[in-house]
């Protein structure tokens, strides 16, 4: 009886909410683009809805219409079945979930009952899933969706479907065809890659309130992703701008759609990273900041672009007939005393290039902008500021475009021995196999092209993660492109520096003459006499792992001796003798048994069971656990709660917790989706305690019901 009222009242209150705000919304909601007599109908909910209209609404499809569920609880069949044309001949049911094991999902139940339920028996349903696995939901799918739906026959419609999915398990996914572009020309589209904290997500958020201000009728549209990694990982901003009009596109920008792609780290290009010209549309434009810019021979620099840039990349510039500017940002702001703010460069390069708004007007909205959020710090820092605005703007030797040259086209794509350099460094098959199958290609971001397949021969049902994947992750080259040098003679091994490295990249190794001398590179590999009486005979070296360390700074800080015995010097230098130790130094025999471990000092020799996790650079958090995991980790139970703590030590796929390599031992780890776990040790945490203890208290009643039944 309730349920039967709540249709009208919620009716009700959409009609009043209209009259109060202006805003339409009703139960069900149908839109068709063409004829009104539609033959097909897809069915969907939630923002979806506003994806298939738009791809609708591009296809210009004669006989497709869309029905968006706006109230699902309770289900009204009769409003649904009124809404549904008498001309719908098929209905495509959207849901983004799966229920394993039901004869459909929930709105495709929910529609088939309707329809039988009042007799429209003759039209064919079909259910899909979309969107799982938080995927993005674009108009290339939705169009996969139609070209289903409207096949000659009934009987080669897929039925049911996934799409977005590779789903080469159960093969119910739908083939994709190129991208979509439901956009006319005059919309321009635009990607950054910025690293996070650099200032592009806010320059870029900046950027559009100027442009959205710039007059009444232009559009704009932003859309940020973030790495879970936060500082100092990976981020991507998604700008949209109309000259009129709206624009409603609740999805990223496709592949090969952008006008304009910019990259504010030189180090994405690199072959082992990220396809960052992917979105880069035919004859768009590319803008990469790099030290390469500050070459003045153009022959040398074209040289250093070629050794830097992935060819994969090369060949893309050269086949979209891109226009390739590059520009050394960081050079510039440190010559106008503005070290690292390069995210105001690359603003105004962004407007040079991409004309979004007349240059003159943006300049004069910029230079407006600046006197506004850096009034409070002076008038020196005001004028530095413009001073770089206008080089940027008027110097036509800070923007270099670089001539594509006609072998890119046929450079060999991919540069494989360097892609999988640290793939070979792991012993184990099955976690090899792992990185290169699904680690490596979700770390890339290239994730939503893995096939299901992948998975079941991985052995990942049901949530499975691979402990310890974190220490082939690798940040290098870490932001600073610093790393810690060791100088032995003003060390007195007390290990502080070792302590508070929130990446566990700096480590203090125990080992003999023999075994020093026997390393990759001896002459780096420096020793000092061990002191201490249990390390009696034994060496003592320090050692960095040059390709996790992120140049935080934070060991060199804590090194109490004056003269410092750790200083920071290019990372550059260190590259190959430092990697080469490392793995070295780690395939030592541990020794930290040798000494008591309940001192700053001796648990610093204590392999660590939580090493190079995804935390900010410079973390105040992760030494904390680190140091837990040297103390007990072999016999650890973690109750996480959701935080930052998810994120450094949960991230699919990479996981800082790893096994003993003498016992198999490690921390068990979960997580509670609430944060107030671990404060206020509620039921999760509570229950972890108490787990094993009600355990033993069954065990023992069991063992002696005899006993129990004779004293009840
Ligand atoms: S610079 Fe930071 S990450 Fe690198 S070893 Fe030192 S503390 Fe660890
Ligand atoms: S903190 Fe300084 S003195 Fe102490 S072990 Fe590290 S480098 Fe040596």
């Amino acid at each position: 009886m309730y349920y039967n009222a709540v249709e009208n009242v919620v009716e009700q209150a959409m009609i009043e909410f209209e009259y109060v705000t202006g805003r339409s919304y009703k139960p069900f909601e149908y839109r068709y683009f063409g004829s009104t007599e539609p033959r097909v109908a897809i069915v969907t909910m939630g923002s979806s809805v506003k994806v298939v209209e738009a791809t609708l609404d591009c296809l210009q499809s004669e006989q497709a219409c869309v029905i968006g569920v706006r109230m699902f609880r309770p289900w009204s069949a009769q409003r649904f079945c009124n809404m549904l044309p008498k001309s719908i001949q098929r209905v495509a049911v959207l849901d983004r979930t799966r229920e394993g094991g039901s004869q459909g999902e929930p709105l495709y139940l929910d529609v088939c009952t309707s329809l039988l339920n009042t007799g429209r028996t003759d039209i064919f349903v079909v259910g899909g899933r979309y969107g799982l696995g938080s995927k993005d939901f674009t108009p290339r799918m939705v169009n996969a969706v139609l070209q289903n739906l409207l096949r000659k026959d009934v009987k080669d419609i897929q039925k049911p479907f996934t799409v977005g999915i590779t789903d080469d398990v159960t093969n119910l996914s739908l083939s994709l065809g190129r991208s979509l572009n439901s956009f006319n020309d005059a919309v321009t589209q635009c990607t950054f890659w910025g690293f996070g904290s650099d200032g592009t997500i806010g320059a870029n958020k900046e950027a559009i309130k100027m442009i959205g201000n710039y007059h009444d009728k232009m559009a704009v549209q932003a859309y940020f992703e973030y790495d879970a990694k936060k500082s100092s990982g990976w981020t991507i901003s998604h700008l949209r701008f109309a000259p009129s009009g709206t624009i409603s596109a609740p999805w990223r920008i496709e592949e090969g759609q952008a006008n304009y792609v910019a990259c504010h780290n030189e180090s994405y290009v690199q072959a082992h990273k990220f396809d960052v010209t992917r979105h880069l549309k035919r004859r768009g434009t590319f803008f990469l900041n790099t030290s390469i810019a500050s070459i003045a021979d153009p022959a040398q620099r074209l040289e250093a672009l070629e050794a830097l840039v992935s060819p994969k990349i090369l060949r893309k510039l050269a086949l979209r007939n891109a226009k390739f500017y590059i520009m050394d940002a960081g050079s510039l702001a440190t010559r106008f005393g503005l070290a690292g703010r390069i995210n105001m460069i690359c603003m105004v390069v962004f407007f040079r290039l991409s004309s979004v708004i007349p240059l003159d007007d943006a300049v004069a909205l910029l230079k407006a902008a600046i006197r506004k959020n850096y009034g409070h710090k002076g008038e020196d820092v005001v004028n530095k500021n413009i001073t770089l605005l206008d080089t940027v703007v008027n110097d036509p030797k800070t923007l270099i475009e670089v001539e594509i040259p006609q072998k890119w086209r046929n450079i060999v794509e991919g540069d494989k021995a360097y892609e999988n350099r640290h793939i070979a460094l792991i012993d184990d098959e099955k976690v090899r196999k792992f990185m290169q199958e699904i680690g490596d290609p979700v770390t890339r971001l290239e994730g939503d092209d893995i096939p299901v397949s992948k998975f079941l021969a991985n052995n990942l049902l049901g949530g499975v993660m691979i402990p310890g994947t974190s220490k082939y992750e690798k940040r290098c080259p870490n932001p600073s492109g610093k790393i810690p040098e060791w100088e032995p003679n003003n060390c007195t091994q007390c290990n502080q520096c070792v302590f508070v490295c929130p990446h566990a990249a700096i480590r203090p190794f125990v080992v003999t003459k023999d075994e020093a001398a026997a390393a990759p590179f001896p002459a780096k590999f420096e020793t000092v006499k061990a002191t201490g009486t249990e390390f009696a005979g034994k060496r003592y070296t320090l050692q960095i792992s040059v390709l996790d360390c992120t140049g935080c700074n934070a060991c060199v800080e804590a090194c109490p001796e004056a003269p410092k015995a750790l200083v920071m010097g290019e990372l550059e230098k260190s590259l190959e003798t430092g990697e080469k130790n490392w793995d070295y130094a780690t395939k030592l025999p541990e020794r930290g048994h040798m000494i008591e471990k309940t001192s700053v000092r001796g648990s610093q020799f204590q392999t660590p069971l939580m090493e190079f996790s995804g935390a900010c650079s410079g973390c105040g958090e992760t030494p904390y656990f680190k140091l837990l995991t040297q103390l007990f980790g072999e016999r650890m139970v973690i109750a996480n709660a959701t935080g930052c703590s998810t994120i450094w030590g949960g991230s699919f796929p990479s996981n800082p917790y790893t096994t003993s390599k003498t016992t198999g031992r490690g921390p068990a780890w979960a997580n509670s989706l609430f944060e107030d776990n671990a404060g206020t040790f509620d039921e999760y945490s509570l229950l972890c305690i108490l787990y094993p203890f009600a355990h033993l208290i069954f065990f023992l009643l069991f063992q002696n019901l005899g006993l129990v039944c004779s004293l009840l």
